[in-house]
């Protein structure tokens, strides 16, 4: 359904510049700003050290250090050259709110002085307290909320903040390693700020529950997720079954080992046609990178070309479907060296349309950096894992693993949306 392509093999839309096009841009004296240069102005990145403090802790998995390599690299490869980093400042109760409940909130903010038996899914393994807690998710959703209100103010096009995407956090309760849901609250901000179709796209995966359960009923958001089965991994939801109202909450849960060429047949399958028929005003994506085959904590198997594939065709169906608007955020990714650095700066690159060749080297300085921190690491030479991500389009003679999932899906919510499940053109 995307592309120009008619059925059949469909590769990559990214768009290859041989080497550093973006070398010459700079900030300095006499130098015109990025913004000048290349129209940046439309494009937002938010980032800020302090986002860091989003630290849940010893060794546990969601360790901030996977965005401070990620900006590293980004600033290494000059992805981050001239573009005006924003700072943001924490979100308040207010806007906390509009998706948690005040008992929550206070648990949170208690929870360092009170010990581990707070309710609330706080104090687990998954959810440990930690001193700050509820300053530093504010910042997270603070961050979100800067990105989408650079968007909804005209200020911008896209926007993109690798903080956010904690996409599991529930109305009352901690979950999945997310205290406060940023992407929920942006969304539930928009909607009261001049959008009233949005869509959400979430990559991760795991279920995105979280932002499902939010919008479950709301005909204004349409939430497509596409993650490894729930039989085979937490949450334990996201079934094809789960249609919200009027087919507004889409999901598709891929088997096991599901590499790139059959992801990517299966979203195409899916998505561009919802995407279509549901004529959004802005896509807000979840680009959680945790689908990573070397994911120490799931089980599909793309790879860093997998998900610059993936970034280049959201960006795609933003251009086309959602009038350029893109709000783009983090959310799960544990490979902390060889994935999540790379993957993210794909993904800060698309959004500025400063497209990384794959074959780029990583540079020495960042190497270097990371080998010294982590000796033991096996290094990546480049940002590419070297994979094909051409696919075949769903609809074909072939019989993939993944077409039972599509199938399931397109029959629960194609009809809802006055499409044909069972024809390809649709
Ligand atoms: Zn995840």
């Amino acid at each position: 359904m995307l592309g120009d392509e008619a059925q059949g093999t469909v590769r990559s839309r990214c768009r290859s510049r041989p080497g550093r096009a973006y070398q010459t841009v700079g900030t300095g004296p006499g130098r015109r700003s990025a913004s000048t240069v290349r129209g940046m102005s439309s494009r937002a990145v938010v980032w800020d050290a302090a986002l860091l403090g989003y630290d849940l802790g010893g060794d546990h998995p969601f360790n901030p250090v996977r965005l401070e390599l990620t900006i590293r690299l980004a600033t290494e490869l000059g992805v981050l050259d001239g573009v005006d980093l924003l700072v943001p400042s924490a979100a308040g109760d207010e806007e906390l709110l509009r998706v948690h409940v005040p008992e929550y909130l206070a648990a949170v903010r208690e929870a360092p002085e009170v010990g581990w038996d707070v309710g609330h899914g706080l104090g687990t393994t998954d959810n440990p307290v930690f001193n700050g807690m509820h300053e530093a998710s504010a910042l997270v959703v603070g961050s979100t909320l800067l990105a989408a209100r650079k968007i909804a103010d005209g200020a911008a096009r896209r926007a993109v903040n690798i903080a956010g995407g904690l996409h599991h956090a529930m109305r009352d309760h901690a979950a999945g390693f997310c205290i406060y849901n940023d992407c929920a609250i942006a969304i539930s901000w928009l909607l009261d700020h001049g959008f009233d179709r949005i869509a959400y796209v979430d990559t991760d995966v795991h279920h995105g529950d979280g932002v499902q359960a939010a919008f479950y009923d709301d005909p204004r958001v349409l939430t497509m997720s596409l993650h490894q089965h729930p039989f085979t991994l937490w949450p334990g939801t996201g079934y094809a079954a789960e249609t919200g109202r009027d087919g507004t909450a889409v999901n598709i849960p891929l088997p096991p080992g599901t590499r790139d060429p059959g992801w990517l047949r299966a979203f195409q399958a899916v998505v561009p046609s919802l995407l279509e028929q549901f004529r959004p005003q802005l896509l807000v994506t979840q680009c959680g990178v945790d689908s990573h085959e070397e994911d120490p904590l799931a089980d599909l198997s793309l790879s860093v070309d997998g998900h610059r594939a993936i970034y280049c065709t959201l960006r795609d169906l933003a251009e086309r479907y959602a009038d350029g608007r893109w709000l783009a955020v983090g959310g799960g990714g544990y490979q902390l060296i060889r994935v999540v650095p790379r993957s993210w700066t794909h993904l800060l690159a698309t959004v500025l349309d400063r497209d990384v060749p794959p074959e780029t080297p990583l540079p020495p300085n960042w190497t270097t950096t990371v080998g010294r921190a982590a000796p033991a690491a096996r290094i990546p030479r480049a940002m590419t894992d070297e994979k094909d991500t051409t696919f075949k389009h769903w609809g074909d003679a072939a019989d993939e693993p993944v077409d039972i999932a599509i199938r399931d899906t397109r029959r629960a919510v194609f009809p809802l949306h006055g499409l044909d499940p069972d024809d390809p053109r649709d």
